[in-house]
């Protein structure tokens, strides 16, 4: 965990401008993992999932919807009701209950995510991990807290919410292949919300027990991983990368898969499109790293992690790559009775594999912020958020000199003229200067001021966020200029 003070602030000055609120419903108290994304959260929310969209669409995968809630038979067979959950202890004297693992962490730093209950007891016996709340020494028992948030549909049919999106994806596996007349290997993805029902969630939105998730599922046969065709697209792009128990190198794509750090091209395809995409968020590759899982499930082919290095939180897990293997259709064959396979070239029947990548949209936004509130300038005060342009949830304001009649009525018919394209905001309260500010502070890349010269030549002055150089743009090129600049 790496700055207390950074991430406090962080937190008071997205919900102070407008980003996230919560936890949510605030005036009732608060429920710890909800939050409400307030008009500029929602804003860079939907500019961070229209641009998962562009990007998955231009690689060829479809977007799917799927119900929320989903019966007990197919959690069973997923493994998620018996297997998907938290080890918990509680306090012998006061009782408070904690995430075993992130107790561990928060005392002593060691990394112990994964380890089995028993490891986890010998820790606690053999170090002095304290109760938060009051003090005394942890010795109890690690037990499991399954995660499933369950709901009763009818009078009394238990059923659940869905704890990732992924699941729900696999189950119409028979109606994509009709839809792509039986061609593999296809590409669908989903956007949508999922839910966890965590013991004591307490990293903002990295951890919600309410959350959006967008993860996309390739769906082939085993031999098409090795001549997956499009990984030439992305096979240059060089991308930091961690073996498990290795170290950090550089290294392309190509490269990766000719020194084995990779299996095979559509595996390696799948972490370069998520490279790039996450490129299109705006970070930087300094803050952008990929690192194998230590312990992988038992059906795993392979698993890495997308980490981003926050000011807040340090390295944090912002999207999985996994190849699940045939896993998933095998079990809900088996379970369903319906068999999920498909015909492969040679007319043989087969289960297929699904490569998928799997990230969180709330973190994504969390960690933008995060990154663009560190560059922030600070001389008398002042915040300045160098969001990404593309991500900036206002493009740009514009402002009546004065408020005077004329100026207005120009402003005005620019403002109309513009907002059927972008969102833009019309400022006309207080001097030029803390205008500018305002707009700084939220991240407007380019503010437009009408003044009396534009009534004469038709001109004004659109001044760049960052640089702080005015330019006079002809109002009639306005909407051509924005476009081309964002
Ligand atoms: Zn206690």
């Amino acid at each position: 965990m790496k700055n207390d003070n950074a991430r406090e602030e962080l937190i008071s000055y997205i919900s102070e401008k407008g980003f996230v609120y919560g936890p949510s419903p605030e005036i009732y108290g608060g429920v710890s993992g909800f939050f409400d994304f307030g008009p500029l959260g929602k804003l860079l929310k939907n500019n961070i999932e229209n641009t998962i969209r562009k990007e998955f669409t231009k690689f060829q995968f479809y977007e799917i919807e799927c119900p929320i809630v989903m019966p007990k038979a197919v959690w069973e067979a997923s493994g998620h009701l018996s297997g998907f959950s938290d080890p918990l202890v509680s306090c012998q004297k006061c009782k408070s209950i904690f995430r075993a693992d992130n107790l561990i962490s928060e005392q002593s730093g060691d990394e112990v995510e994964g380890q089995d209950n028993k490891n986890l007891e010998k820790y606690f016996d053999g170090s002095k991990i304290k109760c938060p709340t009051c003090g005394e020494k942890i010795s109890s028992k690690v037990s499991n807290h399954n995660l499933m948030l369950k709901t009763n549909v009818g009078i009394d049919t238990e059923m659940y919410n869905r704890p990732e999106t992924a699941t729900t994806s696999y189950l119409p596996f028979l109606n994509y292949l009709r839809f792509f007349r039986d061609k593999l290997p296809f590409g669908i993805f989903q956007i949508g919300n999922a839910y966890r029902n965590e013991i004591s969630p307490r990293q903002h939105l990295l951890r919600g027990r309410e959350f959006t998730q967008a993860e996309a599922q390739l769906f082939l046969f085993e031999e098409q991983k090795k001549d997956f065709e499009k990984f030439s697209e992305v096979e240059n792009l060089k991308i930091s990368m961690i073996k498990a128990h290795g170290k950090e190198i550089k290294i392309s794509l190509k490269e990766a898969l000719e020194k084995n750090l990779l299996k095979n091209k559509a595996y390696a395809w799948a972490i370069g499109i998520t490279y790039s995409l996450f490129k299109e968020f705006g970070f930087e590759d300094s803050v952008l790293r990929f690192k194998q899982h230590e312990k992988m499930a038992f059906y795993a082919d392979d698993a890495w992690d997308l980490e981003i290095n926050l000011n807040s939180f340090g390295w944090t897990e912002c999207c999985g790559v996994h190849d699940r293997t045939d896993y998933d259709l095998k079990v809900h064959s088996e379970k369903s009775g319906k068999k999920l396979v498909a015909a492969k070239e040679n007319g043989e029947k087969g289960t297929p594999h699904i490569i998928e990548i799997a990230m969180g949209p709330n973190r994504i936004l969390f960690s933008i912020l995060d990154q663009c509130y560190n560059k922030k300038e600070t001389d008398e005060g002042k915040t300045k958020l160098h969001l990404p342009k593309n991500m900036a949830p206002i493009k740009a304001a514009i402002f009546p000199l004065m408020k005077k009649e004329e100026l207005q009525k120009v402003s005005n018919k620019i403002f109309e003229d513009l907002i059927s394209d972008f969102v833009v905001q019309l400022d006309e309260s207080g001097s030029i200067g803390k205008r500018y500010l305002r707009q700084d502070s939220i991240g407007t890349p380019y503010c437009i001021t009408v003044d009396y010269d534009s009534l004469k030549d038709g001109c004004v002055t659109v001044r760049d966020r960052d640089s702080e150089k005015q330019e006079r743009v002809k109002m009639e090129d306005l909407k051509n200029w924005l476009g081309k600049n964002i």
